[in-house]
């Protein structure tokens, strides 16, 4: 009983999904003590869809691991995580069953047990206790850190993921480079005037989708709140990071929004450096975006080519205090 308390201690104290997900295994191995335990997490959506496994947890360490193939296998099962139904089937070496695990309208995992017999009742009642609290508890998390209406994160998972992000760089391996894209919707208070909020919203969420279609599942989408969003993605160069988001642009320029026809964005985007702050990365993004409003929106610009062609002054500390911004505050 301590035990199970501590467990749940554990897993409610968590903000990590990684850790959070490992108390939750921790808490099904102790209650039920299966011979192998396997979790597979979904990321992603729609085919984007990747699996994810976390290590097999086995009693014994000469039985073969959880069944669970990472791929082919966990695809088929998809369909019983989004009903949430926990399957149970004999297997070759014993029992397996399957755990649907979702966060209320989307899957995010399947759990596999292996066990020598079938669950008894009350072991199949406590996976489905177990099951209902995961549920719960993802969706606070998801809560707290995404945006309502988009479903993009919000701005406070920004720092924490951009300062990572940051801790990756190594200025030796071009693919640990990231780039921060700031993407402005064009004349967006226009819509606004003609059409109303309402429509102005759903606008916003056709955004989000569109950012979620063109970039990876890995790409960090964010709202910031405004028509103003933000990309943290992973490209080797800044050529590529300028195909992710001109890719972006052309999608949003295609796209025929409802009652309101064409709209477009504007795009500025920056390297992250070795030692960034999420603050000073978003200014030199954001900059980037205020020359492409300046010179006919509807455009693509990297913050670095923008100062190496002079069309841009570099804003360093320096220069801000010297009152070369031209703000005089005395
Ligand atoms: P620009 O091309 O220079 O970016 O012009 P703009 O009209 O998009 O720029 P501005 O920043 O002046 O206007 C943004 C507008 O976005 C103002 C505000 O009413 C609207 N807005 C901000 N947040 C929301 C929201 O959550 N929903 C809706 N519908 N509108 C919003
Ligand atoms: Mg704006
Ligand atoms: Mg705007």
């Amino acid at each position: 009983m301590t035990e199970l308390i501590d467990h749940l201690a554990d897993m409610a104290g968590q903000r990590d999904r990684d850790l959070m997900d490992h108390s939750f295994l921790g808490l099904i191995d102790d209650l039920l003590a299966p011979e192998s335990l396997v979790l597979a997490r979904i990321r992603g959506e729609g085919e984007k869809r990747v699996w994810t496994m976390l290590p097999a947890r086995r009693r014994d360490p000469s039985t073969r691991p959880g069944h669970l193939q990472p791929y082919a296998l966990l695809s088929s099962h998809v369909r019983s995580s989004e009903s949430g139904r926990i399957v149970c089937e004999p297997h070759a070496d014993g029992q397996r069953t399957l755990v649907p695990l979702n966060t209320g309208s989307e899957p995010c995992g399947v759990i596999e047990l292996q066990t020598d017999s079938p669950l008894d009742e009350s072991a199949t009642r406590t996976l489905v206790g177990i099951q209902r609290f995961y549920r719960h508890l993802r969706a606070l998390l998801d809560e707290n850190e995404r945006d309502a209406m988009t479903g993009l994160l919000n701005r406070k998972s920004f720092d924490e993921a951009f300062v990572r992000a940051a801790m990756q760089v190594d200025d030796a391996n071009p693919d640990s480079n990231h780039w921060l894209g700031v993407v402005d919707v064009d004349h967006f208070k226009r819509v606004n005037d003609r059409h109303g909020h309402l429509i102005g919203d759903e606008v916003l969420i056709l955004i989000a989708r569109l950012m979620r279609s063109t970039f990876r599942f890995d790409d960090g989408l964010y709202r910031f709140g405004g028509e103003e969003f933000v990309v943290l993605m992973r490209a080797p160069d800044a050529s590529a990071a300028t195909a992710g988001f001109e890719q972006l642009r052309h999608e949003v320029e295609g796209f025929d929004f409802p009652r309101v026809g064409r709209l477009t964005v504007s795009i500025g985007f920056t390297r992250v450096e070795a030692s960034d702050l999420p603050s000073a990365a978003f200014e030199r993004a954001d900059q980037a975006v205020y020359f492409a409003k300046a010179n006919g929106r509807n455009a693509v610009h990297d913050h670095a080519m923008l100062v190496e062609s002079g069309a841009i002054e570099l804003k360093t500390a320096a220069a801000e205090e010297s009152g070369s911004t031209g703000i005089e505050f005395f």
